[in-house]
């Protein structure tokens, strides 16, 4: 795709890093902090989604109502959108936040990019813990309700954690208790990313 694909021959130069978890797991969260200390570009796939429902989009009552469901949008309406702001965006590091949900979604996105993840955070947090906080955070959000958050629970287990299987096969998850205040998640978080900010100043 474009900018970043290796048409040229040479290793493509784009870096993109994962942030998966389940629902309330604290990604999006960590993902602040990590564009804040490390310079990488955050793409939430969901924030994508949620933007193009408003945007009042042709596919905007298609993905409101897989979103209201826990469903998995389908990949190629994702992609598009995370492969926009790629694009629009001058970074070569992205931290993809929320992606990929299921395998068909990870082999659609490196196929389209060429690119394989330098590595995948996953951030671990009990069911119970993430419960708490998705029914205390009021962000108005339709999905955060007890009846889809169920479904959402559900979902990750069965899609995304294949997903995790599939890239700790390969030696890139990067696992993360999730489970701690954000401070203290954060300090796992900056030991994972540190060593590599340290290798690019070298
Ligand atoms: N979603 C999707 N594909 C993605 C990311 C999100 O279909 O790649 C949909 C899915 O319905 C999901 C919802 O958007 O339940 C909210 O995702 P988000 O990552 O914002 O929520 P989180 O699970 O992190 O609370
Ligand atoms: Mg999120």
């Amino acid at each position: 795709m474009g900018s970043v694909d290796a048409s040229n021959g040479k290793k493509p130069t784009v870096i993109f890093v994962f942030s998966i978890g389940g629902p309330g797991s604290g990604k999006g969260t960590q993902c602040a902090y990590i564009v804040e200390h490390f310079g990488y570009t955050h793409l939430s796939a969901g924030d994508l989604l949620r933007a193009e429902i408003k945007s009042g989009s042709e596919n905007g009552t298609m993905i409101q109502n897989m979103i209201k469901e826990g469903k998995i949008v389908p990949s190629e309406v994702t992609i598009k959108l995370l492969q926009k702001a790629i694009q629009e965006n001058g970074n070569d590091k992205f931290l993809i936040d929320g992606f990929p949900r299921n395998e068909e979604n990870r082999a659609a996105f490196e196929k389209v990019t060429e690119i394989e993840p330098k590595f995948v955070l996953f951030f671990d947090c009990p069911e119970e813990e993430m419960e708490k906080r998705l029914l205390g955070r009021n962000q108005g959000r339709e999905d955060d309700n007890i009846e889809t958050i169920r479904k959402r629970f559900k979902v990750f287990l069965e899609s995304s954690l294949p997903v995790i299987q599939y890239y700790e096969a390969k030696g890139k998850v990067r696992k993360i208790n999730a489970a701690k205040p954000i401070e203290a998640v954060f300090e796992e978080v900056k030991a994972i990313f540190s060593p590599e900010a340290e290798k690019v100043e070298a």
